[in-house]
């Protein structure tokens, strides 16, 4: 998505060769205009797919979710990372790893509003080693609901997530996919297509 890509060229920060940080439009403060973009082009990509669920994790990927939901006029299900006094219904859990915080957390999703007539498109901001990701499709799993697909924001291709979802059959749309943040600069990978041709 060349609008997302030309963003985070314009105010993405290489933080290391493995961090990239988008506190000015994605992580903190947030671009409801871009978000709005990113929400129809997910709207678009899974079209054929008769979606009935969206779900997420707090917080970063419920601005994705939420203007996916939008276009899509389906419901959005963030997953809570840790389990609330008001969250103690029958629940849906597993544990995720973070890969910035280096903590482990319970993610918990009330059962009610995921159930085995759903088809579910999983939505979150970036993907790395995939743990976030991996968690959201076993709660998905869990409560027996079918899987459209992972839509990412951004995907670190370099890194293992995407080859991981893939090799369990799970369609991964990411809208920007960095090759390499090697030298304090972004590389996507369509970049590096265009190079070949
Ligand atoms: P994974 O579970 O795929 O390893 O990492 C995904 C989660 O870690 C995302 O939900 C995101 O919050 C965080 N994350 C991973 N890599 C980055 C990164 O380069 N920058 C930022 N800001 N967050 C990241």
């Amino acid at each position: 998505m060349r609008l997302l890509e030309e963003k985070i060229k314009k105010d993405g920060r290489v933080i290391n060769e493995n961090v990239l940080k988008v506190d000015s439009f994605l992580n903190h403060q947030i671009d409801p205009q871009l978000m709005n973009e990113i929400g129809k082009e997910f709207a678009q990509r899974f079209a054929a797919e008769e979606i009935t669920k969206i779900v997420t994790i707090e917080s970063s990927g419920i601005a994705p979710a939420v203007m996916a939901g939008l276009y899509m006029k389906v419901p959005v299900i963030f997953a809570r990372k840790r389990k609330s006094v008001t969250l103690t219904d029958d629940l849906l859990t597993a544990n995720v790893h973070s890969f910035t915080k280096n903590e482990t957390n319970e993610l918990a999703i009330a059962a009610k509003y995921i159930n085995d007539s759903d088809k579910v498109l999983i939505i979150d901001d970036f993907l790395a080693n995939g743990q976030a990701a991996l968690a959201l499709v076993e709660m998905v799993q869990q409560a027996k609901a079918a899987i459209a697909g992972i839509g990412i924001v951004i995907e670190k291709s370099f890194q293992p997530g995407a080859q991981k979802l893939k090799n369990k059959g799970l369609r991964v749309e990411s809208l920007a996919r960095i090759a390499s943040l090697s030298n304090g600069e972004v590389t996507f990978n369509s970049e590096k297509m265009e190079e070949l041709v």
